[in-house]
């Protein structure tokens, strides 16, 4: 089981600037890398590989101690191996008939991260007052919110030092014993991935954004709206530009702590959930709702639940969302309404429901049915029976 934990970085003044630096020239290195490929090709025909590329580089690192020197080897091995993979992917959708954009040069604001092999060139480190501080060659010791430990067992794989928004991160990437997890009995549930709320559930309970992370997304549409009106190129619109890349960090840092606890709960009280196929979902609902399922970083939900359900021992099944927010969920029928249509109405039963709980409905009868191989002892059909607002959410 491979895990990814994060951590916050409270560099000091100087070491900011060595981060700077480092990313910089990590930056400066991949677009030479970049370079020498295209005028390699231009000259020879030719293509450059990975060895060759390295072998160049290592020399030139040697040679330039002050500047390219700076970086750790491994972490220039990462970055052309990172431009080798843009290359390939390259390649093969080239064969196979489409028009890939080529590997781009990158300018300053898309470059952001480092990679390392943990133990070399960097480090996490306990100091004699048991702080933590993470230790990055040629920047030194940094200080590090250390949220939650790396449990003992969990071997260090793969380390990211990223930028965003002026912060610093840490990310690494674990290697942990698979969990040996107990047999689920709680009950089952599907769960509509929101119109009118952020989650809805087939028991009729509902899930909505909390408070904090509201008046957040509220601050960073201001915030947003105001970039939009200013001029391209002035020194306002630089400053409103940072200040909607902070409040969207703030607003990721939020929402990822929000949903950390939420898919937490959630495999805890169920066995099997059911949840829309959201690559399926794109394809079928409009443009407009396509690209708001993404601002709300639906898919990330969905990772973070299956991360959590896989540790609690919950099954997860996607299905196709097709007709789960029209069709009545008692009796069957299709009931046409647009999407400002909040409540299922269904003409034939009578059933009268919140939209997207009928769809939450829906979702868990299709997840239910193709996933009960085992003995029907357990009501399935009882779930959806239950009383509205019985959840523990
Ligand atoms: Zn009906």
């Amino acid at each position: 089981m491979i895990r990814t934990y994060r951590y916050r970085l409270y560099p000091t003044e100087a070491q900011a600037r060595a981060l700077d630096f480092l990313l910089w020239q990590g930056r400066t290195l991949y677009n030479a890398a970049l370079e020498q490929r295209i005028t390699v090709y231009r000259e020879t025909g030719q293509g450059v590989s990975y060895p060759q590329q390295w072998a160049y580089f290592r020399d030139l690192r040697h040679a330039n101690p002050e500047t390219l020197g700076q970086l750790n080897a491994t972490s220039v091995q990462q970055l052309l191996r990172r431009l080798d993979k843009a290359f390939r992917a390259f390649f093969s959708r080239l064969r196979a008939g489409e028009t890939p954009g080529f590997p781009r040069f990158k300018g300053r604001d898309r470059f952001h991260s480092l990679e390392y092999r943990h133990g070399d060139g960097c480090k996490l480190r306990f100091d004699p007052r048991n702080r933590t501080l993470f230790y990055i060659q040629n920047v030194g010791e940094i200080k590090v919110k250390y949220h939650r430990p790396v449990p003992d067992e969990a071997e260090i794989r793969h380390v990211v030092i990223k930028r965003r928004a002026h912060r610093w991160y840490v990310c690494l990437m674990l290697a942990l014993p698979d969990p040996v997890v107990p047999l689920h009995t709680g009950p089952v549930v599907g769960i509509d991935m929101g119109l009118v709320h952020l989650l809805a559930l087939s028991d009729g309970s509902t899930v909505e954004n909390p408070r904090w992370l509201r008046h957040s997304l509220a601050q960073l549409r201001v915030a947003q709206r105001r970039l939009a009106r200013r001029q391209k190129g002035s020194a306002r619109r630089r400053k409103a530009a940072a200040q909607v890349a902070r409040l969207h960090e703030r607003v990721t840092n939020q929402r990822r702590d929000f949903w950390h606890k939420l898919t937490r709960q959630l495999a805890e009280t169920y066995s099997l959930i059911a949840l829309e196929d959201l690559t399926l979902a794109f394809l079928t609902t409009n443009h407009h709702l396509a690209l708001s399922a993404h601002d709300a970083g639906l898919a990330e939900f969905q990772q973070l639940l299956a991360y959590k359900a896989e540790e609690a021992g919950t099954q997860v099944v996607t299905v196709n969302p097709a007709y789960t927010s029209q069709a009545c969920s008692e009796c069957g029928m299709v009931v046409r309404k647009d999407l400002s249509v909040r409540v299922h109405v269904c003409p034939n039963c009578g059933l009268t429901l919140d939209r997207d709980v009928n769809a939450a409905r829906n979702i868990l009868k299709l997840g239910v049915y193709p996933a009960r191989t085992g003995p029907p002892e357990r009501n399935v059909a009882g779930c959806g029976a239950r009383a509205l607002g019985s959840s523990p959410f």
